[in-house]
């Protein structure tokens, strides 16, 4: 155990950004999560595994030492609340800003916000730090609706070229926390394996500061 690696990733944006960061560490995946249904990929190194996830498991997996490393955006971290994980490097890979979003020409109400978001918590977290008083609606997905049917006053979401608030009359309205995918290990794995996950972290270090 002591010698094998497993690292968490999603599929899709997060796993094609990562790739090239893993190869600068000698790292590379013998299977394409897109074309393969393998949930364990095998990597050119016999003693490292991919887990392929969904984005919000990651950091449930590192906290559980299922996975010694992982990446994840910075909002599903902020949602997890870090238990047992060291966030360790921001990858600087799929940014974009968590946004209080609303109508542009509608004040928001002063009491008693309704604010519809699936992050629960962050939402929670600011609006609790501003002293305001807000009703959150917990939803899974096209929060946009939500403001246009009388469901909320506003939304949290993600947003990165304000498109997708656009095309349903929505404004961002509140700048929240930029968001960037981070490098997360387990706590215990960082110490038991210490060596060699501070080798690989150098090595995706590096290879983060030669894309800029
Ligand atoms: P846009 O229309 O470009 O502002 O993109 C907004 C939509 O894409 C929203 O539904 C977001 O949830 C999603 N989105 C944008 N950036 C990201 C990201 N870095 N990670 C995950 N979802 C994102």
């Amino acid at each position: 155990m002591k010698d094998k690696l497993t690292i968490a990733l999603s599929k899709g944006r997060i796993f094609k950004e990562t790739v090239p960061l893993l190869k600068a560490a000698g790292i590379e995946p013998l299977d394409d999560p897109e074309t393969s249904r393998k949930l364990i990929l095998d990597t050119n190194h016999s003693d490292v595994k991919i887990v392929i996830i969904r984005a919000t498991d990651v950091p449930t997996y590192v906290q559980y030492g299922a996975a010694d490393l992982g990446v994840a955006g910075k909002d599903v971290l902020m949602e997890h609340g870090g238990q047992d994980i060291y966030e360790v490097l921001d990858l600087k890979i799929a940014n974009c800003k968590l946004m209080v979003a609303g109508f542009a020409d509608r004040p928001l109400p002063k009491e008693h916000l309704k604010v519809a978001t699936k992050f629960v918590n962050c939402a929670r977290h600011y609006f609790a730090g501003q002293g305001r008083q807000v009703d959150i609606i917990k939803l899974y997905g096209s929060m946009e609706l939500a403001p246009l049917v009388g469901l909320a006053d506003c939304i949290v979401d993600l947003v990165d070229t304000g498109n997708t608030l656009r095309a349903n009359g929505l404004e961002p309205l509140e700048h929240m926390a930029d968001i960037s995918s981070r490098l997360i290990v387990n706590k215990a794995s960082m110490r038991l394996k210490h060596e060699r996950i501070q080798t690989l972290i150098n090595h995706i270090e590096t290879a983060v500061q030669a894309k800029r």
